[in-house]
């Protein structure tokens, strides 16, 4: 399952609202069914629906489980289609299933299938609630050198970084990879001296940050080059030869950052 894209013109299958009426809309596996954040969220909103609703609760009064069972699997929703939950398939879960409150709609949605979209929805959240330390980070840094803007460029490129540090659990190889790509602008045509500051200074004072991120934890390769780039890489362009000397030139700290390739893993 997965968040859709803000260009799609999609709605939810359950209460019809628009995506862009909405925080949040996940889409099934295949792709033809959608659940907004509402829906998964706001009780009441959906219908539980045991797993043979109208005639089940007959069904369960009179005859044994496994007969029940066996007539569920039978049991065909109106539109002809065998019951199933529209977003995994299955046919029974043990926590039930969920269905529009809406008439005439046919989709359902397993427990366990809920259970899944509310974790995307807080693990968005999480992200966004990084984004604000982020961008308080990114104020108090991102300022111009003798005239000199700070590349638009740099901020993606630092947040990649900022949001793979923090990550619960951490992803050593995307961090690799946004930390090399940083640096790979630092390298090319992100090589001014407003840029270098503000990364260094990102990295040196780590105030506004969501969570320190030399409290995380991180794998040793990792804490270490983090905290270098927080030492002399605003000497790059002004003072190479200090920059050098500490060993924070951005392509020294790049070849660092390759060399963790197989190693901390
Ligand atoms: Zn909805
Ligand atoms: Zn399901």
């Amino acid at each position: 399952m997965s968040v859709v894209a803000p260009h799609q013109q999609l709605s939810c299958t359950f209460c019809k609202k628009s995506q862009y009426d909405v925080k949040k809309l996940i889409a099934s596996p295949d792709r033809l069914n959608h659940i907004c954040n509402e829906c998964i969220t706001q009780p009441g909103k959906l219908k539980f629906i045991s797993d043979r609703p109208d005639r089940q609760q007959t069904v369960r009064a009179t005859l044994s489980v496994r007969v029940s069972a066996f007539l569920r699997d039978l049991w065909s929703s109106p539109s002809g289609k065998p019951f199933r939950c529209s977003f995994c398939q299955k046919k029974r879960c043990s926590v039930g299933f969920y269905g529009s409150s809406l008439m005439d709609i046919q989709a359902q949605i397993c427990g366990d299938c809920l259970t899944v979209c509310r974790k995307i929805l807080n693990d968005e959240a999480g992200e966004e609630s990084y984004a604000s330390g982020f961008d308080q980070a990114w104020n108090v840094v991102a300022r111009s050198r003798d005239g000199q803007p700070v590349s638009p460029t740099l901020r993606p490129l630092l947040k990649a970084v900022y949001v793979q540090s923090l990550s619960q659990p951490l992803n050593p190889i995307e961090l690799q990879k946004a930390i090399e790509d940083l640096l790979q602008f630092l390298i090319g045509e992100g090589r001014t001296n407003a840029n270098c500051w503000a990364v260094d200074l990102f990295f040196a004072n780590s105030q506004g940050w969501e969570r320190d991120w030399a409290e995380q934890g991180l794998p040793e390769d990792f804490h270490d080059i983090l905290a270098m780039m927080g030492e002399a890489l605003h000497d790059t362009v002004q003072h190479p030869e200090i920059a050098k000397n500490y060993g924070c030139l951005p392509e020294q700290l790049l070849e660092r950052v390759k060399h963790f390739r197989g190693n901390s893993r």
